[in-house]
């Protein structure tokens, strides 16, 4: 079983790929599944650009694509839901049941966006960190509407810094995120590995291996993998790979998910269809 769990269409408004365009793709790689996971994200504090999709078109458009390639590749109903302390109902009624995977994103924090930098005005490099991961806790101890979390050391990717260190080197912030670890693994929740972001030190994907093998030490089982590709040539890019660092630190499976309930496949069986 080969899968990409992370991609966005142009229903995302930082993606020009149609649907078909991603599913052609797919099928060419020799995906057996993906999951479309478009973004939205309520109350987004850049006025700039607006993130929140029309569900009904946008599901309208899911079904015809499952309909259109049911015989070549499984296609999920997903969502890449930004979630802030303030919008828990909002988000519930948002989702209501109509998905078969929630990725839970943070992209905002204490209500200042991380991709324009103006959460990183009034703290230095490591209380931003900080900061940023107890809005992490605070959200993962009170909302349970999602499968997995995003990215979750994204925010080394912002702010404008040159040296970006793993978050895990501050003794502070690696508790905070075994907190955050044991939090979604008790609430049977998990966590994604996002391809995307070997951007920032070439070495680590969202998480860096060592909070995932954190995450697995912790007992952590539910592990997505997705390219988080907004163009074709990022689709399934270093997911190969990177599950085969995954088995090196101990993971056995990999996760998909219909209705919001997880499968498990075995991580050796993840590979290209021949
Ligand atoms: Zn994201
Ligand atoms: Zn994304």
């Amino acid at each position: 079983m080969f899968f990409d769990y992370h991609m966005h269409s142009h229903f995302s408004a930082d993606s020009q790929m149609n649907m078909e365009e991603i599913i052609e793709t797919a099928i060419k790689i020799g995906l057996d599944e993906i999951a479309i996971t478009d973004h939205h994200d309520i109350d987004y504090k850049d006025d700039s650009i607006e993130f929140i999709i029309d569900k009904n078109e946008y599901l309208t458009a899911l079904e015809k694509m499952q309909n259109k390639y049911k015989d070549k590749i499984e296609i999920k109903k997903g969502i890449e839901l930004g979630v802030q302390l303030h919008i828990f109902d909002q988000c519930n009624r948002y989702l209501a049941d109509d998905f078969d995977f929630v990725i839970a994103s943070f992209h905002t924090a204490e209500k200042k966006d991380l991709y324009n930098g103006d959460f990183f005005e009034e703290y230095s490099q490591w209380e931003a960190y900080l900061q940023y991961l107890k809005t992490v806790y605070a959200v993962v101890k009170d909302y349970e509407n999602y499968n997995v979390i995003g990215h979750l050391d994204i925010i080394r990717d912002y702010g404008n810094y040159d040296h970006k260190p793993d978050l895990m080197e501050n003794k502070e912030a690696s508790e905070i995120i075994a907190e955050i670890l044991k939090q979604i693994i008790k609430k049977d929740k998990g966590i994604e590995v996002n391809t995307s972001g070997y951007r920032i030190d070439g070495e680590n994907p969202m998480p860096s291996f060592r909070i995932l093998k954190l995450y697995k030490e912790l007992g952590g089982e539910i592990l997505t993998i997705g390219s988080d590709s907004h163009s074709t040539d990022r689709i399934a890019q270093r997911l190969s790979s990177t599950s085969q660092k995954l088995k090196e630190i101990g993971f056995d499976k990999l996760s998909t998910f219909t209705n919001m309930k997880p499968q498990f496949h075995k991580i050796e069986d993840f590979a290209p269809k021949k």
